[in-house]
């Protein structure tokens, strides 16, 4: 939007070339507007078959309020499907619509006050505006047929035929529908409906931040069945450039999907005869419909009146209120025996931030969710053209219906411990444990509608694209790309500095933002070789670890390249004064759990486990919300240092991370990695670094610090002094007694990953008394290391090199 301010309207209206308003008060059947020409608020556009217009209105209870707007030509009442500026009418008694000297259209009251504008960032040098048959104004060059900006890009609050709602690289647009305050009020209101491209995709309506209803998970045979012949939809969904849903009906000249203000999402046909618009179908959500109405594994069943039961073999948390959801009966999981129950004729659960894998087969999906303790069940869906698409759950269970009608609904297959699985043996075949009453199909349409249009058998014509999968050769990028993307590594976009070299921040063409790490020179290492380990490591993919998307080879200079994550690493908040006290108690959960649950994934990975060998704070990276990723795991793979269990002559690490085995005599395996890991819990509990830790009442590190103060029955002293007493005081014990766990000087003595996982996330595992920790005392002298970022400081010890990175 234009700024405003009064001067600066008057400065650049000076700059406007001169309008020549060229046409009568009447519409204007010319459907094109070019450089130098304008309308006025008592003129308007008319597309060439006279389907759609464009001009001014205002609504009647407040006349001198002037919007630009797109409508059904000849139709009454107006039907307004787009509104350029909703939120900033043109108060003024006469508004002009215009070109600016950049060739960008531009909304202007007659002091020349701009209050909207196309704004594209490309400048055009011969302007044409054209108002499209399908009700999309666009604006291109006159010497070009593609498109600089276009309201279909902008929806207001109705999806017309052909425009897209969705994620769209090329723009970096997320386009949604956006109610209209009330019936009479154009401005934006409070009630939403996007697409979240972050799981499976899947469509959402919010009241302001509320979540108020979640539509079927994409690809999903119930997904927007069709309504009436001749109606189809297009899903688009390459997931680096394009995730998007479209409809197009040719049976009705006139149609609309439109996000009202009450909430409710309505399709309208215009109907000839006569002359007036058919509500073709209605959703205002209600009973399960309502998003999460039954809390966490819960499930709701429409045909009954108290709607809300479990999943087989949870219970509910409360018989009072049924939408606190339900917990397990027998909490063992990860244990012995535990396994998958099949639930059958289910909407599947809010997939949000769950992994979506388009490689495995339903076995392979059944053994990824098996092999991470935090997956709570996994599914499979067709996808025309790619096959099967493997969904693990890791968050929660939540909103999910059973759905009675024939041939429609999922299976999902729900983690459950041993002894469910024994006791379901009998009656396996039940699926679920909600009573289900019989009720005709016509009741059940009534109640539960779809998500957007009238549930029918037959299904209409729909085309999915999809774009396969990232190709071997794909991960190369070329340095051209790189420097375009880093302004020739400019010193502006480096983002920090670790043992391996610089790193920047770019974007690449496409508007995805990465992060490039400079190595060192290649040394002379076998380039297949080196190919063949970056591609194995980009094939890792789970969600608390950072994403390797390519590398490049140049000069003999290695550079990889990763998704790049806005909050930096860890180290930044968790030992900054400032920035901590925004790292909540059950922030700090969150992270320990998701880099536990990173780090399991790497050391159970099916096909090589993945030691670490450098965890620390800095290797921890934040994404948006917050949710740690790991970072430089696989280095040792990529530069040729076995990854087995093994005695290594080369140590890398960082001092106050590294366990003794690895400093002293260069053992390294999963439990040096679980040492680091402890050191961090305990970091990340107590806000210091174990390095350098300072304490004036003895000479321990932060290791020692804890052990003492768990001796003593005084461990909540531990806890961060930013949180005051905003932690809970059973969790807080769990994760320190968990921590010391870890830092056991013996690696026999340390848990693996998946019993820390585990015992991170079930509060009632009992857990195992700590014994004195390994390198409790020692606060790694301060030899005077350069602090700088890059420096490592090379000892020998028993005749390994030791090559320690100095932790920040
Ligand atoms: P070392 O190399 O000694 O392990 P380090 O992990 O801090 O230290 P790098 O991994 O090279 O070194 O990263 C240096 C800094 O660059 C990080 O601390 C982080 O702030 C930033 N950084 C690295 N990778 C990314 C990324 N993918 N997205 C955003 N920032 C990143």
């Amino acid at each position: 939007m234009e700024n405003m301010t009064p001067t600066s309207n008057l400065l650049s209206s000076l700059f406007f070339f001169t309008l020549i308003p060229l046409f009568s008060r009447n519409s204007i059947a010319d459907y094109t507007l070019k450089q130098g020409q304008s309308i006025n608020d008592t003129q308007s556009i008319v597309s060439a078959a006279e389907i759609f217009e464009l001009g001014f209105f205002s609504q009647p209870q407040a006349t001198n309020l002037k919007y630009l707007a797109i409508w059904y030509k000849g139709v009454t009442p107006k039907t307004v499907v787009w509104v350029a500026n909703r939120d900033t009418p043109v108060l003024s008694s006469s508004a002009t619509l215009n070109f600016k000297r950049d060739g960008n259209l531009v909304l202007m009251n007659q002091t020349g006050a701009a209050f909207w504008s196309s704004n594209s960032t490309k400048s055009i040098q011969n302007p044409i505006a054209q108002l499209l048959d399908t009700g999309n104004l666009v604006l291109r060059d006159s010497k070009s047929e593609d498109y600089v900006w276009q309201s279909f890009d902008y929806p207001t609050d109705t999806l017309l035929p052909g425009m897209k709602i969705g994620w769209d690289s090329k723009t970096g647009l997320n386009r949604k529908l956006t109610s209209w305050t009330s019936s009479i009020d154009v401005s934006s209101g409070e009630f939403s409906f996007s697409l979240n491209t972050n799981g499976l995709p899947q469509f959402f309506v919010h009241k302001g931040n509320k979540t108020m209803f979640r539509g079927w998970p994409w690809f999903d045979h119930d997904f927007g069945q069709s309504y009436g012949n001749g109606f189809n939809y297009d899903l688009v969904f390459d997931a680096s450039t394009e995730i998007s849903f479209s409809y197009n009906d040719s049976a009705h000249s006139r149609t609309r999907i439109v996000m009202d203000s009450s909430g409710s999402i309505l399709r309208h046909e215009w109907n000839d005869v006569g002359e007036k618009w058919r509500k073709a179908y209605s959703f205002d959500g209600a009973g399960c419909n309502d998003y999460d109405l039954c809390g966490n594994f819960g499930l709701c069943n429409p045909a009954v009146t108290t709607s809300c039961g479990c999943l087989y073999g949870f219970e509910q948390i409360s018989t009072k209120n049924l939408s606190n959801g339900c917990v397990r009966r027998d909490p063992k999981i990860c244990e012995a025996g535990d396994g998958f129950m099949k639930i059958s004729k289910v909407k599947w659960p809010d997939s949000t931030g769950d992994s979506v894998n388009m490689k495995l087969g339903v076995k392979d999906c059944e053994a990824e969710c098996l092999k991470d303790c935090g997956c709570l069940a996994y599914g499979t869906v067709q996808i025309p053209k790619i096959g099967l698409a493997c969904v693990n759950w890791f968050h929660k269970l939540v909103d999910i219906r059973y759905v009675p009608d024939v041939g429609s609904g999922d299976d999902i297959y729900v983690r459950v411990a041993a002894s469910e699985l024994e006791a379901a043996d009998e009656k396996r075949s039940v699926a679920v444990v909600v009573a289900v009453p019989i009720v005709s199909v016509m009741v059940f349409l009534g109640l539960i509608g779809g998500w957007i249009f009238i549930r029918r058998r037959a299904r209409g014509n729909h085309e999915v694209l999809i774009v396969p999968p990232i190709q071997e050769h794909e991960l190369e990028i070329p340095i051209g790309v790189l420097e375009a993307a880093t302004e020739n590594f400019s010193v502006f976009n480096k983002i920090g500095e670790g043992g391996f070299g610089s790193v920047y921040k770019g974007k690449l063409p496409n508007g995805q933002e990465i992060a490039v790490k400079k190595l060192a020179e290649t040394s002379g290492q076998g380039l297949q070789e080196f190919k063949n380990e970056v591609l194995f490591i980009s094939q890792l993919q789970h969600r608390n670890l950072v994403k390797l998307l390519g590398f490049c080879i140049h000069n003999e200079q290695i550079l990889l390249i990763y998704e790049y994550l806005p909050n930096k690493s860890l180290d930044c908040f968790i030992f900054d004064d400032q920035r901590r006290s925004s790292l909540t108690w059950p922030r700090r959960i969150d992270i320990i759990i998701g880099i536990a649950r990173g780090l399991l994934y790497l050391h159970r990975d099916s096909r090589l486990r993945i030691i670490h060998r450098d965890l620390k704070a800095a290797n921890i990276l934040l994404d948006n919300e917050m949710k740690p990723k790991i970072s430089d795991f696989g280095m040792a793979r990529m530069f040729r240092e076995d990854q087995t269990e093994t005695k290594t002559r080369r140590v890398v690490g960082t001092y106050g991370y590294m366990s003794p085995e690895y400093v002293i005599d260069g053992y390294f395996s999963v439990k040096s990695d679980v040492f680091s890991f402890g050191v961090m819990v305990l970091e990340i509990v107590n806000g210091k670094k174990n390095k350098g830790f300072f304490h004036p009442e003895h000479q321990l590190n932060l290791l020692g610090h804890a052990w003492n103060l768990w001796k003593e029955g005084r461990s909540l002293e531990l806890i961060d002094v930013i949180l005051e007493d905003q932690f809970d005081e059973h969790e807080a014990l769990r994760c320190i007694n968990i921590g010391l766990l870890c830092v056991q000087r013996r690696p026999e003595d340390r848990p693996i990953m998946s019993a820390v996982v585990s015992m991170l996330e079930n509060e009632n595992m009992r857990l195992m008394v700590p014994e004195r920790p390994g390198f409790y005392e020692e606060r790694f002298i301060e030899t005077g290391i350069d602090s700088s970022l890059n420096d490592q400081l090379s000892s020998s010890s028993n005749n390994v090199t030791v090559t320690l990175l100095d932790g920040r």
